[in-house]
């Protein structure tokens, strides 16, 4: 089922408790983050006096019942320090379902769609980053553009795949295409390259003329290394070309901020023990370029949304 989530931070560091949530809800058994809008800075909505808040919408892809949703997003607020005290006051994080699918739920747990998001501006503004809402109204409160979004730092993502989208066997990747490789080096030469613990050790060392960003909990001497996806956007420059290249769980980890995809498909199938999403069936990306080659053929995926003429709008 898909669903729109809407978020809302006050307190704390209210951008850093946005992006915790959104890898907490990534992290989530049965639910995959396929799309984020961008961060805005929105004026408080029903209590006069407190500070602005942090909005944003999110789409996720889930298997999970309503309720149990309900359950694994109010667990994540309570983890990120949410306190309780009077409707509408101020909180470290609001996870709201907005929508799932078509379906209207009237319980007294649940009601969706949400019952005020069509007067809400927090809600309709960043929605249209996601999905076409025709004429739907606007909403009111004062609603601004800002920084902060995963989705700043027009994510690429590079993967060499099968067919069947596998990706590797026994922790190597299943091909060695030389023409693929240099071209991944052109591409990503100057840029950033983000990778997972091991990819980074089927690799060996750090990639040269780029800077290695390595997601492990654990340290690498003589490497960067982060913690977490949240740390991951605290560090990386929006200036810079970011690449995600591997492995399975990365991909899938950060597959939600991604702008576009450089995918190198060979042909035939091999028997993979780890895959990359499938991107063919995932409505928020187009196929905007095949270039077949001998025995394997360069794909350009781009996420629909005119998210990447917006990235550098930020005030
Ligand atoms: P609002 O829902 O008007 O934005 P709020 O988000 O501040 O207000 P909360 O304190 O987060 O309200 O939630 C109060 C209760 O609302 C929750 O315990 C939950 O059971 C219920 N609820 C009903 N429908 C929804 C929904 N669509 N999403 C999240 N919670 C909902
Ligand atoms: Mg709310
Ligand atoms: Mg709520």
């Amino acid at each position: 089922m898909r669903c729109m989530i809407g978020l809302g931070s006050n307190m704390g560091a209210r951008r850093r408790n946005l992006r915790e949530a959104l890898d907490m809800m990534t992290a989530l058994e049965g639910v995959e983050l396929v799309g984020v809008s961008f961060f805005y800075e929105t004026e408080p909505w029903g209590v006069e006096g407190q500070r602005a808040y942090i909005n944003a919408v999110a789409a996720i892809e889930t298997e999970l019942e309503p309720l149990e949703l309900l359950d694994r997003l109010q667990e994540i607020e309570t983890a990120l320090g949410r306190v309780r005290v009077e409707r509408w006051g101020s909180r470290t994080i609001d996870l709201d379902i907005l929508t799932i699918d078509d379906l209207i739920i009237d319980s007294e747990r649940l009601k969706v769609p949400h019952p005020l998001m069509k007067e809400r501006a927090f809600v309709q503004i960043p929605l249209r980053d996601l999905i076409e809402l025709g004429d739907n109204p606007r909403g009111s409160g004062e609603v601004v553009r800002t920084h902060g979004s995963p989705m700043d730092y027009g994510l690429k993502l590079m993967a060499c795949v099968d067919r069947g989208w596998g990706l590797g066997r026994e922790g190597r990747l299943l091909y060695r295409i030389e023409e693929d490789m240099r071209r991944f080096r052109s591409m990503t030469l100057g840029g950033t390259v983000i990778m997972g613990r091991r990819t980074y050790e089927s690799i060996g060392r750090p990639l040269d003329g780029r800077r290695n960003i390595v997601l492990t909990h654990g340290s690498i001497e003589g490497v960067e290394t982060v913690s977490s996806v949240a740390e991951l956007f605290e560090r990386l420059s929006m200036e810079e070309k970011n690449f995600v290249i591997g492995g399975g769980q990365v991909y899938r980890r950060l597959m939600g901020y991604v702008v576009e995809a450089n995918v190198t498909m060979v042909d035939g199938i091999t028997d993979a023990d780890v895959w990359m999403v499938d991107l063919d069936g995932r409505r928020e990306f187009e196929l905007i370029e095949r270039s077949p080659r001998g025995g394997f053929e360069f794909r350009r995926y781009r996420r629909h949304a005119d998210i990447q003429e917006r990235l550098g709008e930020i005030p």
